[in-house]
């Protein structure tokens, strides 16, 4: 095995999918696989498409353009705010974005005319978790705004928590957005089809039978990935928890003292660290260090063996009481978290290993 090395597991991706989308039909809720932590990897989206999405979200340009490189179609939205200079391709290439800004619908209406097309949006409100979003005062206003322009269409409105400030979906919040959406069908006359209520954080609300009545869509990426709800991280019922796991290789293990010998200063990432005084104790080195992982992120799966700290390219573990006893060349697995998988998969220097 080339190391250090994330394992995809395709199976248990679809499987995590079915299960969500499963769940999620039983309160009329579609889903829309997003594919934005595995820098959309074409078999990572194909997966979540085998178990049921309706589409697939992403959040930057190139990543999708790698996923219809690899020849799929489905339909897809874009989750990140377009930029103005990126209208054209995002009307190219998606077939829906979330927006607030009307300038940029304007760019994007006349990308889509250019283009002969007509793209689709939904606008986004922001219900107190101060990421994007029209505040809600303004929806009315810029929904008939929208409706002026000719290569777009109005599809819904959606929301984003638990994303920036932490704020947890609530019925009082997605029922504001519902009610939103009742005014802007009324005042405009139309039917929206998408009231999109967020991400893997409304799951719970669902489950306690709390989802305002006219959601209909949710955005997933969390629970499908990792098989974790995004409140407090505990695992999401009927998901699997390993469908990536990151393997290093230990470059040096010895016994060694476990505080610092000498006068310290700062550590090389300006940090000024606190050392247990453990006695002498294994340490061990493998070759990832915090250009892959977010240290915060990543959990070793053999019991005994814990994460001291890490530099650019190295990562120290105490393996004093590890089950078997480590040595050089030996592979060390870890569970991973949403911060660790962005940055694996955002490193070239991680190899990719679908199984
Ligand atoms: C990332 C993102 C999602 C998916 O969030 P998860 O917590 O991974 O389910 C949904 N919507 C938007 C706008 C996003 O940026």
């Amino acid at each position: 095995m080339k190391t250090p090395c994330l394992e995809i597991r395709y199976e248990t991706l679809v499987g995590n999918t079915r299960s969500v989308v499963e769940f999620c039909s039983r309160y009329g809720v579609e889903v829309w696989g997003v594919t934005k932590g595995c820098c959309g990897m074409p078999e990572v989206a194909r997966a979540m498409l085998e178990g049921g999405v309706a589409g697939i979200g992403e959040s930057r340009t190139a990543n999708l353009q790698r996923i219809r490189a690899a020849g799929i179609t489905a339909p897809t939205l874009m989750l990140r705010l377009p930029h103005i200079s990126e209208a054209p391709s995002i009307v190219e290439q998606f077939d829906m974005s979330l927006n607030s800004e009307l300038a940029t619908i304007e760019a994007l209406n006349s990308a889509a005319a250019a283009l002969r097309k007509r793209h689709g949006i939904i606008l986004m409100v922001d219900l107190g978790d101060l990421r994007e979003g029209l505040w809600p005062d303004r929806v009315l206003a810029t929904a008939e705004q929208v409706m002026r322009l000719d290569h777009i269409e109005l599809l819904g409105v959606g929301t984003n928590l638990t994303c920036y400030g932490g704020v947890i979906p609530t019925e009082a919040n997605l029922g504001l957005l519902v009610r939103l959406a009742q005014q802007v069908e009324q005042m405009l006359g139309l039917r929206l089809r998408f009231i999109s209520g967020g991400n893997t954080s409304t799951l719970p609300l669902m489950a306690a039978g709390g989802l305002p009545a006219g959601i209909n869509m949710l955005r997933i990426g969390e629970a499908i990935l990792l098989g974790t709800e995004s409140i407090h991280r505990t695992p999401w019922p009927g998901t699997r928890q390993d469908a990536f796991v990151l393997h290093a290789e230990v470059i040096e293990c010895a016994t060694k003292p476990s505080v610092p010998i000498g006068t310290t200063g700062e550590d090389g990432f300006g940090g000024h660290p606190v050392f247990q005084d453990r006695g002498l104790i294994r340490r061990a080195i493998v070759n990832i260090g915090r250009q892959d992982v977010l240290l915060e992120s990543l959990a070793c799966i053999e019991p005994g063996m814990d994460i001291l700290g890490a530099s650019s390219d190295h990562l120290i573990l105490d393996v004093t009481h590890a089950e078997h006893e480590v040595r050089v060349g030996d592979i060390v697995s870890f569970r991973i978290g949403y911060g660790t998988l962005l940055q694996a998969m955002t490193s070239p220097y991680v190899c990719k290993r679908i199984v």
